[in-house]
């Protein structure tokens, strides 16, 4: 295994931090989307003030479950300021799962005019400037935050992408799919196997996300390489046989550092 000395230069993300609010959205439209995903796009007054600067930002969604309210968490795939609604648009890319998870089974069936409370995002981390390179890992869920990396840099630093877990490359425009170079792994793809054959060196920007235990030894890779911390993005967005999981908890807890 290769290693290398920690960077010399610093790379440190600039946080812009936004008035936290809640916010009652209405269902403007909805449209299917590749490999099992629902685009939801809302509108409303409420979208008055909105920013989402951050390529990884998330909100957080009140959906009804058990006579009350649970939170999940959710990518602003796109906000436009003027949607053809004619006002201010958000989009938002659920993965229609099989389970009765309230987010999932709520976006499968979500038609115009259903309304849902969300809140944040509450800060945005920029992306970074600074590397050499930048390799991108998502699985479905990961995919909206991926697309959001993939504008961001746009190319600057060349960027590679990973998909796995069943995520589809279509969900990327040509102009996107164009900057970046996209890998889709097919299911008999071990993610880890395919990550170590990557060029990753200390100049190397690496953001994941998605199934938290697919990513754990993906994070133990690149600790062993020795790539320092601010070149090491890596979040567990749910958990096999877990209901709301914290992606604030370790991802990996055998090593919470
Ligand atoms: C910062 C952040 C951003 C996120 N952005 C997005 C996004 O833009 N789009 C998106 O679809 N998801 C996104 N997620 C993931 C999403 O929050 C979770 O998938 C969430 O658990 C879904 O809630 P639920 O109510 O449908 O299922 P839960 O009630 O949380 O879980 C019920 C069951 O479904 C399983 N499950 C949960 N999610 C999935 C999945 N994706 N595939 C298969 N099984 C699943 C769980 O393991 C559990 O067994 C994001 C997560 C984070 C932390």
């Amino acid at each position: 295994m290769r290693t290398f000395p920690l960077s010399s230069s610093p790379r440190i993300r600039d946080v812009v931090r936004h008035e936290m609010r809640r916010r009652r959205l209405t269902v403007v439209r909805r449209q299917e989307l590749p490999g099992s995903m629902v685009r939801i796009t809302f509108g409303g007054e409420d979208l008055e003030g909105f920013a989402s600067l951050g390529p990884e930002d998330h909100v957080k969604l009140l959906l009804p479950a058990d006579g009350g309210l649970v939170a999940r968490d959710y990518t602003p795939s796109e906000h436009r300021t003027l949607g053809a609604s004619s006002g201010p648009e958000l989009d938002i890319d659920f993965v229609i799962h099989a389970t009765d998870g309230p987010a999932s089974v709520w976006a499968s069936t979500a038609e115009e005019g259903a309304q849902l409370e969300l809140g944040g995002p509450r800060g945005s981390r920029l992306a970074p400037t600074g590397f050499r390179n930048a390799l991108l890992i998502a699985d479905p869920a990961g995919l909206p935050a991926l697309r959001r990396w993939v504008r961001a840099f746009a190319g600057e630093p060349p960027t590679r992408a990973i998909l796995f877990g069943g995520a589809d490359a279509a969900f990327l425009d040509d102009a996107e799919a164009a900057a970046a170079l996209v890998q889709v792994l097919e299911p008999e793809h071990d993610l880890l196997t395919v990550v170590e054959q990557q060029d990753v060196d200390a100049d190397t920007f690496v953001w994941a996300a998605g199934e938290a235990t697919a990513l754990v030894p993906v994070r133990r890779h690149l600790k062993a390489l020795g790539l320092p911390k601010e070149a090491r993005s890596l979040h567990g967005y749910w958990k096999r046989g877990e209901a709301g999981l914290d992606h604030h908890a370790p991802l990996d807890p055998a090593d919470p550092d």
